[in-house]
């Protein structure tokens, strides 16, 4: 094993890593002697870059690649730069730009289904990730990658949480979102089967009421999808909750769905737990991927948003229209009007969803600047859902004060 020190950022190489890490990242750091904290300067003129990106997830590898591509220099700082990625992505078809080689997409799915009270056939093609084929194919090749925590980011100036300093032209703040008390989160507890056949169609959305819940609990629903190499992942999912479902919660629900089903589980399967903050991010120049916006805080998707758009922030178009804010605003009272309701009204209110015309919900979904385009759908949702929903959802778009009644629970949980 070899360690490299540069301040109190060190870049250690052991033939695990290689292994682990495979071709994509080298590690330029020969413009950084090593030296002792005491002798280290607050400020180092020496480390620039035409961009620096502080976090390494989806959103940050995909512009660090972008940028290279373009041939700009790239520093890059992540506390754990060589993390593999195991989360399961996915995301609509149409939102993965051209660039996205081929060989990342593990499944697609041409037709998904939803259920609500009723069956629902989404016509748009959806696609799950093959993760490390994604992450790999984000090649930072030829960035500066450094192991540390970004404490401040200026525009120009970053500072890590040693004291050294960064320059670029440009500094990005794709850091994603943090966890904090009362932050409304999704949770999900999954486990990947072995394909039960090609009879069962991919689920986006079962809110179907076979997974043992309370009827007055805050409910949950089934995910399932393909994820290649006849392997399918089933997950029940809590689309958003402050405080969320817990995942033992979710996990006996989803045991008890696959037993409703007749889906057998040898008890070894692999488990994939999610748990992240929908909120806390802001459409803002300087930040990108979760922590600029993208995430959709009503249905917590992002990486199809952050894939599409890297290559456009790679070259400088930064600017935050007003439509991408004012969409961001209507999305976060789409959150409001889903923690406001009672468990009993969500099949209905997503029924209403599925039923509207495919390009609001791409425009609701996926138009992160169509600002007509998302009052649309909002507004024709509103017309589709029952007159009880109506009155909820009114006052929660609205910032009134709740419609439920005491005690009982909303959807979702608040
Ligand atoms: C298990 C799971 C499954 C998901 N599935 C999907 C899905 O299918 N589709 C979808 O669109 N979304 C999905 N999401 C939600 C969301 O899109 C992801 O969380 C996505 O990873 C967000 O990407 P990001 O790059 O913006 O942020 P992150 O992935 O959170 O990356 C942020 C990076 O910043 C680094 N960092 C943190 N602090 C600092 C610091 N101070 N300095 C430097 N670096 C720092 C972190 O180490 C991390 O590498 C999922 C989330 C989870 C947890």
């Amino acid at each position: 094993m070899t360690a490299r020190h540069v301040g109190r950022i060190a870049v250690i190489r052991s033939r695990h890593d290689e292994r682990a890490t495979g071709p994509t990242e080298t590690h330029h750091d020969a413009r950084y002697p090593a030296e002792t904290e005491s002798s280290r300067p607050c400020f180092d003129p020496r480390v620039r870059a035409d961009i620096v990106i502080c976090g390494l997830g989806p959103a940050g590898r995909a512009l660090a690649y972008r940028c290279l591509v373009r041939g700009m220099s790239v520093i890059v700082v992540d506390p754990n730069p060589r993390r593999h990625w195991r989360a399961t992505y996915a995301a609509w078809t149409d939102e993965l730009p051209a660039w996205l080689a081929g060989t990342t997409l593990a499944a697609t799915v041409a037709l998904p289904r939803a259920y609500g009270l009723r069956a629902h056939t989404i016509p748009r093609s959806y696609s799950v990730l093959d993760t490390g084929r994604l992450q790999r194919s984000l090649d930072i090749t030829g960035a500066t990658v450094l192991t540390g925590r970004a404490t401040r980011l200026d525009r120009h100036i970053v500072t890590l949480d040693t004291g050294r300093t960064l320059q670029a032209e440009r500094v990005i703040d794709a850091r994603g979102l943090r966890r904090r008390p009362g932050r409304a989160e999704q949770t999900a507890y999954g486990l990947i089967l072995d394909d039960p056949g090609p009879d069962e169609p991919a689920l986006f959305m079962d809110w179907r009421a076979d997974n043992g819940a309370d009827p007055g609990s805050p409910r949950s629903f089934l995910y399932r999808i393909p994820i290649g190499g006849d392997r399918v992942l089933f997950e029940e999912t809590c689309l958003v909750g402050a405080p969320p479902i817990d995942l033992g919660e979710l996990a006996r629900r989803l045991r008890c769905r696959l037993r409703a089903r007749g889906i057998p589980v040898r008890g070894d399967e692999p488990v994939e737990r999610v748990r992240f903050p929908v909120v806390g991010g802001a459409p803002r120049p300087g930040r990108f991927g979760a922590a600029g916006g993208y995430l959709h805080p009503a249905t917590g998707y992002s990486v199809g948003a952050a894939l599409a758009a890297a290559g456009d922030i790679a070259d400088g178009h930064t600017r935050v229209p007003n439509a991408a804010r004012a969409v961001y605003r209507l999305r976060r009272a789409g959150l409001r009007a889903l923690l406001a309701l009672p468990p009993s009204e969500l099949p209905g209110f997503f029924d209403a969803f599925f039923e509207l015309d495919i390009n609001l919900q791409y425009a609701y979904l996926s138009g992160r600047a169509d600002f007509a385009g998302t009052v649309a759908a909002m507004t024709r949702l509103f017309a589709g859902v029952p007159p009880g929903t109506r009155a909820r959802l009114a006052a929660a778009t609205l910032h009134l004060p709740p419609l439920s009644p005491p005690g009982s629970g909303s959807v979702i949980m608040e």
